[in-house]
């Protein structure tokens, strides 16, 4: 009798990889009715997510009455208290080199402990900074599925960099401008690519530790025969051009995932006021800003940021993070038309029916939560993705508009204004952004609906799995 399914989903100890990955396993487990999942992130990432678990009980603090299909287990990543970041320009990289080897070890013990308790692993699935989970899988013979947590399209532009166009972007870095035409793709500015590869690129790099990490994702992909599984956590309506840009591997759109009630995370919430602070304000009326787990901003930023607002005339509400702005007092906090607080339920914020806009850096799970509620975007891209993604949002989509930053990179109150004007403006039949991203939203539901494409793919993945044929 062969086992059931059971998939170890393995995640970089981030706010950004450990939703969807959470996100994904519970899709995983509606999918497939007799499937298991084992979730594992860091130990410092696990005890942030489950800071009352009994030590005898790992699972019980996230799923009290569960059936035990889902089961959280930490592995090592070679320190005590994670990837802290700091001023010094070594530490990431170090943190990556740490990871790779406490990480590869501690999974590879995990997956042995499982199989040896009578739960084998039958699915290695891993979110995309460890490249070195496909090396364990194979090892112990057990197939795996990278999980890209990011657009398709910056998938084709790393997978097309690391193929044959790395020159054409190292000859132009200087010229931010310059237009890289990549095979499948419109073509993009060189300042507009993906920092790890605009600025990553050498070793003494600050994240120079995710180029590489990126750089061996691909070598792994290639290295699987007959054809790497690659889950995307987008959807053929979104991206139908890019998916295709990517010919080499099976690429599977899944998403976009969404939360399937209240979810464990790294960051405590404010209590709920803000909702009931929600449910006063009319339909339609209110700015939404948040810039994501990591951004950070200087005090002027904030003051600007608050500034733009308040001028507006519109009511906000907008999440500070206690990390965010390090020097900041947070007397400036309090405002007359918004309310500001230190981490909120997102996505709960996003479906209620008083918000307007959202004013966002761009993180991917931002906008996919955006666009499943049908909120229009102000995007003010950082780095990493987010330049792309903030493409998707204003070029492709049309339901977003891109915020011009200052040479500082401070975004001033007067274009805030500007912006919030255009994602505000209501013209109706598709004629403004929150036309669009209504129409957007829908086929979105669609694809993530019984019979949608992204549902139609999930499933062909999880059929592979339980049939022992690999998808
Ligand atoms: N988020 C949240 N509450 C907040 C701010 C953000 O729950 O107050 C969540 C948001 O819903 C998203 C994640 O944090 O799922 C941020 O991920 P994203 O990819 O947008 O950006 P990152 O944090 O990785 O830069």
């Amino acid at each position: 009798m062969s086992p059931r399914p059971h998939f170890l989903v393995l995640t970089f100890p981030l706010q950004g990889h450990i939703a969807p990955a959470l996100r994904l396993a519970r899709r995983l487990l509606a999918a497939a009715p007799d499937a298991l999942v084992t979730f594992s992130t860091t130990e410092a990432a696990h005890r942030r997510m489950f800071p009352t678990k009994p030590a005898d009980n790992p699972q019980a603090a996230a799923e009290p009455n569960g059936d035990g299909r889902l089961e959280f287990h930490p592995f090592a990543d070679g320190t005590e208290s994670g990837y802290v970041r700091g001023s010094d320009s070594a530490a990431f990289n170090e943190y990556m080199a740490s990871l790779r080897a406490a990480g590869a070890r501690s999974v590879g013990e995990l997956v042995d402990a499982l199989a040896a308790r009578g739960r084998p692993v039958t699915r290695v699935v891993y979110t995309l900074l460890l490249p070195w989970a496909a090396d364990v899988a194979r090892a112990r013979g057990v197939p795996s599925a990278l999980y890209w947590i990011q657009p398709a399209a910056v998938f084709a532009v790393y997978y097309h960099y690391f193929h044959g166009h790395a020159g054409v972007v190292a000859d132009h870095l200087h010229d931010p401008s310059f237009l890289v035409r990549l095979p499948g793709l419109p073509p993009q500015a060189v300042r507009d690519l993906p920092s790890f590869i605009t600025e990553s690129a050498e070793p003494h790099d600050r994240f120079h530790g995710a180029y590489t990490a990126i750089r061996n994702l691909f070598e792994n992909l290639d290295r699987d025969a007959p054809k790497a599984t690659v889950l995307v956590n987008t959807c053929e309506e979104l991206e139908a051009s890019t998916l295709t840009a990517v010919g080499a591997y099976d690429v599977l759109p899944i998403g976009p995932v969404l939360p399937a009630g209240d979810e464990a995370g790294l960051f405590e919430r404010d209590d709920a006021r803000y909702m009931e602070w929600l449910d006063a304000k009319p339909a339609d009326s209110v700015v939404y800003v948040s810039f994501g787990s990591l951004a950070r901003m200087v005090p002027e930023q904030l003051d600007e940021l608050l500034l733009g607002l308040e001028e507006s005339g519109r009511p906000y509400l907008c999440v500070v993070r206690k990390d965010q702005v390090p020097e900041a007092e947070t007397e400036p906090l309090l405002s007359r038309n918004g309310m500001v607080v230190e981490w909120c339920d997102q996505v709960r914020v996003l479906a209620h029916a008083a918000v307007g806009c959202f004013i966002t850096h761009c993180g991917w799970n931002s906008v996919l939560e955006s666009v499943a509620c049908g909120v229009p975007m102000v995007v003010v891209p950082q780095w990493s993705d987010q330049r792309i993604n903030s493409w998707l949002v204003e070029r492709e989509w049309r339901v977003g508009t891109r915020a011009v930053v200052g040479s500082d990179g401070v975004l001033r109150a007067a274009e805030l204004r500007r912006c919030i004007g255009m994602a505000m403006r209501r013209e109706g039949a598709a004629g403004d952004e929150r036309s669009a991203a209504t129409e957007l939203k829908r086929r979105v539901v669609e694809a993530l609906g019984k019979g949608g494409s992204s549902d139609r793919n999930l499933m062909a993945f999880v059929e592979g799995v339980s049939s022992g044929v690999h998808v």
